[in-house]
């Protein structure tokens, strides 16, 4: 079946830097390195490695085909992403020696999604199909009510978190993905999710899924971390494919479970998604 996949596509600029910036401070980056990101995007790349049928739907500005052609490169589907007046949504990521981070993003072209553009890359989708989504777009809750109403399978992977965002999803999504911080962001504001499903990643700790009154949970693989930036997408876009094909809860967990430990022994976001068969090297 198809993994629709509404979401942000950045230029992320990744600066060494010997400590964040303080206000007022100048201060000069020791390296500097770029590559595509945007959770969306980083999503779309997982599951499209995990061996999904991945159609992007998205916006970047006049200065983005590189990131279009990098994600048709992995294997995902861009016809619908559209080019719009507005700059390509860019990440300025400073990481100090001990890996802390900073981050600045513009969303630029991110939120210039067109419903009638999404409904037309929905027109033939239906049960069976999937739409992913995440927070770094517009038009989020247009398009989860429209691919509810077709019958489709709708996970939200709530990041960054923003409980007005959440609100307006939740009536048409079926599972909801959160990293411990955000669960209890949740927790505190919501209670709970209602009747959707809830992934919860825990970094080293593994993830849980609940669902109707009852858990699962998968460890964590044992692995040496390089670089855990993009674990949560590489799990949920990993989990997306999997359930896709039709692997169980438990199955599915465990699938994402490998892959994110994978991609976190390598260096970047969507350049660091392993393939299918690397991660069911580790599974066998
Ligand atoms: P996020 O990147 O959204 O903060 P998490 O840190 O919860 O997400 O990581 C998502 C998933 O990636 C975890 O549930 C786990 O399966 C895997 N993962 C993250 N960090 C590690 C690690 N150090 N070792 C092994 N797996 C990890």
């Amino acid at each position: 079946m198809t993994l629709y996949c509404l979401g942000s596509i950045n230029a992320d600029h990744v600066y060494a830097v010997p400590h964040l910036p303080a206000p007022g401070e100048t201060l000069a980056a020791t390296g500097l390195t770029r590559g595509l990101g945007g959770k969306g995007a980083n999503q779309s790349v997982a599951a499209a490695r995990a061996g999904a049928r991945v159609v992007h739907i998205g916006a970047v500005g006049a200065d983005g085909g590189w990131a279009v052609q990098r994600l048709a490169g992995f294997g995902v589907e861009t016809d619908h992403i559209a080019t719009c007046d507005a700059p390509t949504g860019h990440a300025i990521i400073n990481v100090a020696p001990d890996g802390e981070n900073a981050i600045v993003i513009l969303p630029g072209a991110n939120i210039c999604q067109d419903p009638d553009r999404i409904a037309a890359a929905l027109a033939g989708a239906g049960p069976g199909d999937t739409l992913l989504l995440q927070n770094e777009t517009s038009h989020q809750a247009e398009a989860a009510a429209l691919a509810s109403a077709r019958g489709l399978r709708v996970i939200y992977s709530a990041a960054p978190f923003a409980l007005d965002a959440l609100r307006a999803v939740l009536p048409h999504v079926s599972l909801v993905a959160l990293n411990a911080v955000e669960a209890a962001q949740m927790r505190a504001a919501l209670g709970s999710v209602g009747g959707a499903e809830l992934v919860v990643t825990d970094g080293a700790r593994g993830a849980v899924w609940h669902h109707g009154g009852q858990s699962l949970s998968v460890a964590a693989f044992p692995v040496v971390p390089v670089d855990t930036t993009g674990a949560g997408d590489c799990f949920i876009g990993s989990l997306a494919a999997a359930l896709d094909r039709g692997l169980s809860r438990q199955d599915a967990l465990r699938y994402a479970a490998a892959a994110a430990a994978l991609q976190v022994t390598r260096p970047g976001t969507a350049d660091a998604m392993p393939s299918r068969a690397q991660v069911e090297a580790l599974l066998a």
